[in-house]
């Protein structure tokens, strides 16, 4: 059958085995009348009892320490005479069969709990014991965890807390659900436990105990019936990608081997820190802006060298690409005269501000050669919302003129990924702000969160721009990478550099995963899966051809 559902993956790993159900407990039942022979139900009642306790005892004897007593203990409740003599009291008094079940126990679990102690804790036991009781009698599925005697996929409508705590994870392979979210009690636990674990997958109410299944708890893909090669396959990547994570750090590398630099975003001056200690081959964005953010008037070249001087401290050694001020739409500048317009996004914002304050801009370029020549960074400076090869050149001109070689802009508007080549051939290299990118293709404007299906980073059509912009750096010998949010999506990772991108950079928190998921592809893997992305009709079904 081989058919695939998906959901929201919240806990890594894959596994593959056999479907076990939860049951739900059956309904409470309800009071249909006296039994036609209250002796022979007791009897009928008496056998359900003894099944339940036998099931514990088998349970019990392949548990260990606190576990198996505990389920010992648990199956001497049903055999307990006093619960038989409620019963058959229940039903001399009118009761039916399941009735006479549930009020013996209920009436047990009261005397359990006036005892107090050990014993009021266990009372809780009795609504499980109850259940099975009824299931057993009614010939309905037994509720709870399920134990098949083999490790199995959990596969539930959702899980209690209780349930989920009390999963084990030499029996339970993975776990899939069908409902819940990312930031449900089962995403948590299921994490935390280390089981694979995929939530908000409607397609689960169609597997049945037993299907053989494969969950992937990364990207939320849940395969019934899957072919043995595709199971093989998957768990050999999650064994390489497992490894590349303990092994971690290094520059990031396919499996076999092609270089792409895995770099960090730099957002403000409390981040540098964090963003210095990370494990990166230096800064692929530093957001310049966010330095003058509360400043009512423009910093001085001295001032700004200051703390140019201070980042590329922290990074000597690495590289730091500069973004030159983005100021407008976004983010507004108090000491920027942006003057009034009616779409800013569209407006005097980025490198066009230096049409109107180009002294602002050769100032900033000013403090960044004076501190790059102190320090013992590699510097590259690039300009944002570049849309002409004029601009481009422009710029580049500029940075030269200040000592700073190494100069490309950002490619953030369509037309400049349409004539990147254009655009490479004046300056050294380029950065694709998939961000605003995404928001000029899909004329989506990116804080308006009504429109996140637009503004998904994995709209073939934004790909299909950041394909034309990385062919145009391979003809020329020139590095275009990726600075966007894209970046730190490691499958869409993949995907970019199977584009041709040869750098990544990303908020520090997400190169582990970033870095294991490129080293389990190969630059084939990695072409492949871009392929798919590009031949989607949108953002969602490029995600699920890529899984
Ligand atoms: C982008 O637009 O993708 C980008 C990296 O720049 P920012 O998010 O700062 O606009
Ligand atoms: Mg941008």
């Amino acid at each position: 059958m081989n058919a695939e559902t998906s959901g929201i993956g919240v806990a890594p790993g894959v596994a593959s085995g056999p479907v076990a159900r939860l049951a739900a407990p059956p309904e409470p039942p309800a009071d249909t009348g006296p039994e036609a022979d209250p002796a022979a139900a007791l009897e009928r009642i008496k056998a359900a009892l003894e099944s339940v306790a036998t099931e514990l005892d088998a349970r019990a004897s392949r548990a260990s320490g606190p576990s198996a007593d505990v389920l010992f203990a648990q199956s001497m409740m049903p055999r307990d005479p006093a619960l038989a003599e409620r019963i058959s009291k229940a039903l001399s008094d009118g009761r039916s069969a399941p009735r006479a079940v549930a009020e013996a126990f209920a009436s047990f679990r009261a005397s359990l709990e006036a005892a107090g102690g050990y014993l009021a804790e266990r009372a809780a036991d009795l609504d499980d014991l109850r259940d099975r009781t009824l299931a057993e009698l009614l010939g309905l599925p037994m509720p709870g965890l399920p134990d098949p005697g083999h490790p199995f996929v959990l596969v539930a409508r959702d899980l209690a807390p209780a349930d989920t705590a009390g999963l084990d994870p030499a029996r339970v392979l993975a776990v899939v659900t069908e409902a819940g979210g990312p930031t449900s009690h089962t995403a948590i636990l299921a994490k935390s436990i280390g089981i694979p674990a995929v939530v908000a997958c409607p397609g689960a109410g169609g597997l049945a105990d037993g299907d053989p299944v494969l969950v992937d708890g990364r990207t939320g893909a849940v395969t019934a019936d899957p072919d043995p090669a595709a199971v093989q396959a998957a768990l050999e990547a999650e064994e390489r990608r497992r490894a590349a994570l303990e092994a971690g750090g290094g520059p990031g590398r396919t499996a076999d081997g092609r270089h792409v630099q895995l770099l960090v975003n730099l957002g403000s001056a409390a981040d540098l820190e964090a963003a210095a200690g990370a494990d990166s081959e230096g800064v692929g964005l530093f957001r310049t802006e966010f330095l003058y953010l509360d400043r009512a008037a423009e910093p001085t070249v001295a001032e700004q060298t200051e703390t140019y001087r201070r980042v590329f401290a922290a990074f000597a050694g690495r590289k730091v690409v500069v973004r030159t001020l983005d100021a407008g739409a976004d983010k507004p500048l108090a000491f920027v005269d942006h003057g009034h317009e009616d779409n800013p996004a569209l407006g005097v914002r980025g490198i066009r501000m230096a049409r109107r304050h180009p002294r602002m801009l050769d100032d900033q370029l000013e403090a960044i050669g004076a501190a790059a020549a102190d320090g013992e960074a590699e510097v590259w400076v690039m300009a944002p919302m570049v849309a002409t090869a004029a601009e481009a050149a422009d710029f580049a001109e500029r940075c030269r003129a200040r000592g700073l070689p190494t100069a490309g802009t950002m490619i953030e508007v369509p037309a400049a990924a349409l004539r990147a080549d254009q655009i490479l051939r004046t300056c050294d290299f380029a950065s694709l702000g998939t961000n605003d990118l995404g928001q000029y293709t899909m004329a989506a404007d990116r804080m308006n969160g009504e429109l996140a299906e637009l503004l998904d980073p994995w709209q073939p059509a934004l790909l299909e721009l950041v394909a034309l912009a990385a062919e145009a750096g391979r003809e020329l010998g020139r590095p275009v990478g990726v600075c966007g949010e894209a970046a730190s999506d490691p499958l869409l990772a993949c995907v970019l550099v199977g584009l041709g991108v040869t750098s990544l950079s990303m908020a520090p928190s997400a190169l582990g995963e970033v870095r294991a998921e490129l080293a389990a592809r190969t630059g084939a893997d990695c072409a492949a899966m871009a392929a798919a992305a590009l031949a989607a009709a949108d953002a969602r079904e490029a995600r699920a051809a890529v899984r």
